[in-house]
């Protein structure tokens, strides 16, 4: 593909103003290229601008996904340099502690700081005033991170807009044409516009299989979890640090034990995670809203972490749920498609999406423009794993 580069008529057009999509437009753009984004809603709309934004170097490891994350982990460093700034996107390397939360414990039960058998003593925050125990560090500022996931999809795409040749286009994509050679020639929204494209990058997250030229090949899934954004009246009590709960909720409760996970913003604002649910993803994603009874549970859980997290004491400024996209094998699908030459596709990641994004961009951008990666190998990332060895 170096002839794009070179001789390029047409755009590369990249499909999905997620993170996904917004990362590799910023990096072929940068590399060069002229691109252009086709969203079909508002940029960061869907999983990309409601997840918590947490980065972690090392908790990929040991699985398919560890030289993708550490790859991404360190761009994002760099990126932040470059790109952020106070009014920005909330960078910064945070603590990670990992705790549990039991409603069976009273609230002036005061938890125990130091777990046992630990070489490296936990101190929990003292804005963590409720009934958690066993703390443990299962992160530092060397190896977690976090940012605003739709302040940074949104300033990526500012950057690329402002220095490069990046145009954004709002509306839906219907099919990729391609030519009798085999090769993705256009691509055609629902609105009847075609344009015609270089190269193709479809990142549609969980809405990847309304198209046939993806499902004929594999599935990928979304598996709602819902969300809430607190603002509390005191926000400089909240230290940086992210906090993995196990939440037992009291004998006899209606509630399953839940994992939620706990963010302070350096905005001050406070994200919390947890309930997840199998349900349609809705074709239009301003469509997804929370489920009352999710959104209550956690509600339950920020007021059960501190009391700076309780009714009166913080504003909810967003009560909300997103998609995770997940493909059968839990691994995310970045490389060229079977049988379409220049028509790519990445998508898949599952509960890391923001922390791989810049890796899966930098990655996708070179495979496109130079037919080869230098960033990270993608071969384990294959779409072609899903074609049987007959199909090839
Ligand atoms: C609650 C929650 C918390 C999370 N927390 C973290 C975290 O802390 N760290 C982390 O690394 N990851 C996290 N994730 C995962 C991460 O958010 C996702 O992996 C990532 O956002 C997926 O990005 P995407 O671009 O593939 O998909 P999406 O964000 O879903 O974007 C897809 C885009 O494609 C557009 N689109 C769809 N169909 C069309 C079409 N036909 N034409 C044009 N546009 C179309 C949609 O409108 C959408 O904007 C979290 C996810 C959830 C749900």
């Amino acid at each position: 593909m170096e002839q794009i580069q070179q001789q390029q008529q047409q755009p590369v057009v990249v499909c999905g103003g997620g993170v996904i999509g917004v990362c590799t437009a910023y990096f072929l753009a940068k590399k060069g290229a002229s691109v252009t984004l086709i969203e079909k809603s508002s940029i960061a709309c869907a999983a990309s601008g409601k997840a918590g934004g947490f980065l972690a170097l090392d908790w990929c490891d040991g699985g398919p996904l560890s030289n993708l994350a550490r790859a991404s982990f360190n761009l994002h460093r760099s990126l932040s340099l470059q790109l952020d700034g106070p009014q920005a996107y909330g960078y910064r390397p945070l603590h990670a502690l990992s705790l549990s939360l039991s409603l069976s414990l009273s609230l002036s039960d005061h938890p125990v700081a130091v777990p046992p058998n630990s070489s490296r003593p936990t101190i929990l925050p003292s804005w963590v005033d409720g009934p958690a125990r066993n703390p443990k560090t299962i992160g530092t500022t060397d190896t977690t991170a976090q940012l605003h996931p739709h302040l940074f999809t949104r300033t990526l795409l500012s950057s690329a807009v402002a220095n490069h040749r990046l145009e954004v286009v709002i509306g839906e994509l219907e099919r990729v044409e391609v030519d009798g050679a085999g090769r993705a020639s256009a691509v055609v929204l629902k609105d009847g516009r075609t344009m015609k494209a270089d190269a193709v990058v479809l990142a549609l997250g969980p809405w990847s299989c309304r198209l046939p030229l993806l499902s004929s090949l594999f599935r990928v899934s979304g598996l709602k979890v819902h969300s809430i954004v607190l603002q509390p009246r005191e926000p400089h009590t909240i230290t940086p640090h992210a906090l993995f709960l196990s939440y037992y909720p009291a004998h006899g409760d209606a509630e399953k034990p839940l994992d939620p996970e706990v963010y302070p913003r350096p905005t001050g604002e406070v994200y919390l995670c947890g309930p997840s649910a199998e349900a349609e993803v809705p074709d239009d994603p301003e469509q997804v809203v929370g489920d009352p009874e999710a959104i209550k549970v956690l509600r339950r859980v920020a007021e059960l972490v501190s009391s700076h997290l309780g009714e009166g004491e913080a504003h909810v400024k967003a009560e909300q749920a997103c998609f995770l996209p997940s493909t059968d094998d839990s691994v995310p699908v970045i490389g060229e498609i079977p049988g379409a030459k220049g028509c790519y596709v990445a998508t898949g990641h599952g509960c890391w999406g923001i922390l791989n994004g810049p890796a899966t961009g930098a990655a996708m951008a070179e495979l496109v423009l130079d037919g080869r990666t230098s960033i990270v190998d993608l071969t384990p990332f294959s779409p072609s794993r899903f074609v049987s060895s007959r199909q090839l």
